[in-house]
């Protein structure tokens, strides 16, 4: 890995970053607040949240094994994806590399700061190797995409070529694992320790049922945490997320449950699609959702919507011509599904 300095955009390397009327007591045990012009009726409303969520990231650390020091938290994981790019790239002049296709926030945000984004596409098991995406990089590549399991096509990513990348690649490597609590593959957060240029997101809006919240998480060395947090808003994260997030740390037990009851599902599902004279393909899934190729997907996917069931056409997405990605619901949900599509 390059020396973080060079990697990091000079303007933020010196930024003297916001201080909040609430970073600068710190080590005092306070009992009248007047720092902040905050109204102090109307109570607990009426008070910032912490900027730096610390008791949040102490029940996260145990359940993510992962240290306090190491972890960034921010409004969805699309908030660590947009600062990844103000951190680190220039624009107008810096570069990423990414697989294709993939989650497409990596793209729009790189377009929204004005980086070059350069996909490499996967082949035809939606693989990659570590040579074709090192093979895209220059000296002004400062970060690669990888996703891993997938989205949209589910899968996780070979181990050994992300490794290789990682090890390889003298910039920041971002493995997203929005879905690795489907997958039983290691996850790479647990590796931070061993690869100083990994960046590994994690979100509350899967497995953990809570999108509403709006949670995100990236896990990285003391050194890439400490930018993010002087790029960051200050209060990014509000007092009502960063409460019911503790809340539902607390079960964890039900995550299990929930992610059991839909690897189940996701079973009867796969199969149920082969079974279908209008699917072609249904590609292997290590996440809570499948790509099924469908002999249309467009009118297929009007028909649906049409009965009220609305499932993600990928039909414009690169190799994936014809395909819906279906992600599994309740029971009774998926039945719905299966049975319209059986009167198609
Ligand atoms: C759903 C998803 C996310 C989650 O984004 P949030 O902003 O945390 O809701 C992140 N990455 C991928 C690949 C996803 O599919």
């Amino acid at each position: 890995m390059k020396d973080l300095q060079l990697l990091v955009r000079p303007n933020i390397w010196r930024l003297q970053p916001y201080s909040s009327a609430r970073d600068e007591y710190s080590g005092h045990v306070a009992k009248v607040f007047l720092d902040a012009n905050e109204n102090p009726y109307n109570k607990p409303l009426n008070r910032y949240p912490d900027p730096l969520q610390t008791e949040l990231k102490k029940e996260l650390a145990k359940v993510k094994r992962v240290a306090v020091e190491n972890i960034f938290l921010g409004n969805g994981s699309d908030e660590a994806i947009d600062l990844l790019y103000r951190v680190f790239c220039r624009p107008g002049r810096d570069n990423v590399v990414a697989i294709e296709p993939t989650y497409g926030m990596y793209r729009v945000c790189a377009d929204i700061n004005d980086v070059d984004y350069r996909p490499v596409l996967l082949d035809e098991h939606y693989q990659i190797t570590a040579e074709k995406l090192l093979d895209a990089c220059d000296e002004n590549t400062k970060v690669i995409w990888i996703c891993s399991p997938n989205n949209p096509t589910g899968n996780n990513l070979m181990r050994e070529e992300i490794q290789t990348v990682i090890e390889l690649f003298d910039g920041i490597v971002v493995v997203d694992e929005a879905y690795s609590d489907f997958s039983n593959q290691l996850p790479f957060r647990l590796e931070l320790r061993k690869y100083p240029n990994l960046v590994v997101l994690n979100t509350m809006s899967k497995a953990w049922g809570c999108a509403a919240i709006r949670l995100g998480m990236a896990f990285a060395s003391k050194e890439i945490i400490d930018l993010f947090n002087k790029v960051k808003y200050p209060y990014n994260v509000n007092s009502l997320t960063q409460q019911q997030a503790l809340e539902s740390l607390k079960d964890a037990f039900d995550v299990e449950k929930w992610v059991g009851t839909l690897l189940g599902e996701r079973t009867r599902m796969m199969q149920a699609f082969n079974e279908l004279p209008i699917c072609e393909v249904v590609y292997p899934s290590d996440a809570n959702f499948f790509l099924a190729k469908m002999t249309d997907a467009q009118a297929i996917y009007d028909y649906l919507v049409a009965d009220g069931i609305i499932v993600r056409n990928r039909t414009n997405v690169q190799l994936c011509k014809n395909c819906l990605r279906i992600t599994i619901g309740t029971k009774n949900e998926n039945n719905e599904l299966l049975a319209s599509l059986r009167k198609y």
